[in-house]
């Protein structure tokens, strides 16, 4: 009779097993099929998007997880050894991935290609005009549009050289995504012209290469990552220039806790707002579909309303 406690943990690792398989299936790849692991929502997007019919895609931070906290499970380690592809961000945001990839490499008998989607220098200088290295690097690319193209384009260039039959079929696929990120690009600019305010509370510090792109300034309830939030004096100081500045909007992401920005509103009066940091999607987003681009034209609203645009 094996001890209870250990008995429990067998159970409870078999019944993830049984979790995991069954809601993996849909992603099966099927013969000939590209299998592709990416880490958050908008590489899932631009790799489903390129992709098309000739790849399966499963994200690892599931809807509804915060991802500056996520740490691979075993069996995250083994969907990466027995797939063809790993799509990461940076290790400013997965800071897990390339020794997941080398675990995961090391034990599997097929060859897996991983891709770093960003690099420092496309990726531009930190917002805080600081020198740029992997501690202080603002990972968030994908929420300037223009720099999601760059992403987009690492995947492309993945993509041919994994499956070069699909060449035609991935460059038509990432041309026509290419087009759109360029129109939303249009539509944020159009909408964050005219705009009363150059500042934004958030609740972490998430859209730096929106600001720097749009004309912006971020201050922050919370660092690069939500878990560092602030102190109580940081707290004042942000409090101090909501009221100095007349800001009336404190854009909250869905997924964190909303604690310091109640707080905060009450103080103020500053009412709280959706902003996405689109790391990955809520469950609600998810069930209903919403893409990258529905919840980026969100973003865009958010900010037109914070900013007292038009
Ligand atoms: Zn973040």
């Amino acid at each position: 009779m094996p001890h209870p406690s250990k008995f429990l943990v067998l159970l409870l690792a078999l019944l993830a097993l049984t979790v995991i398989a069954c809601e993996s299936r849909s992603d099966e790849p099927l013969d000939g099929e590209i299998s592709a692991i990416t880490t958050t929502y908008p590489l899932t997007y631009m790799a489903q998007r390129i992709g098309g019919d000739r790849i399966a895609v499963t994200q690892l931070v599931k809807p509804g997880v915060e991802a500056h906290d996520f740490e691979p499970a075993p069996s995250d380690v083994l969907a990466i050894s027995t797939s063809n592809l790993f799509v990461y961000n940076h290790p400013a945001l997965e800071a897990w991935a390339l020794n997941a990839a080398s675990a995961s490499a090391s034990g599997s008998e097929a060859s897996l290609m991983t891709i770093q989607t960003i690099n420092l220098e496309s990726a531009g200088e930190d917002h805080g005009g600081q020198a740029v290295d992997d501690s202080n690097f603002d990972a968030h690319v994908w929420l300037n549009p223009l720099k999601a193209q760059d992403q987009a384009s690492r995947i492309l260039a993945a993509l041919v050289s994994l499956d070069p039959d699909g060449a035609k079929t991935f460059i038509r696929n990432a041309d026509a995504l290419n087009v759109e990120l360029r129109a939303m690009d249009e539509i944020i600019s159009d909408q964050l012209s005219g705009c009363a305010l150059d500042s934004v509370v958030v609740s972490h510090l998430a859209f730096g290469h929106m600001a720097e792109r749009y004309g912006f300034g971020q201050i922050g309830l919370a660092g690069l990552s939500p878990e560092f939030e602030s102190g109580p004096a940081q707290i004042a100081t942000v409090i101090d220039r909501i009221n100095e500045l007349g800001i009336q909007h404190i854009l909250q992401e869905p997924i964190v806790s909303n604690r310091l920005a109640e707080t905060v509103s009450a103080e103020t009066g500053a009412e709280l707002l959706v902003l996405h940091p689109l790391e990955v999607r809520t469950k609600a987003e998810a069930d209903v579909g919403s893409d990258y681009f529905d919840i980026m034209k969100e973003n865009a609203e958010s900010l037109r309303k914070a900013l007292q645009c038009g």
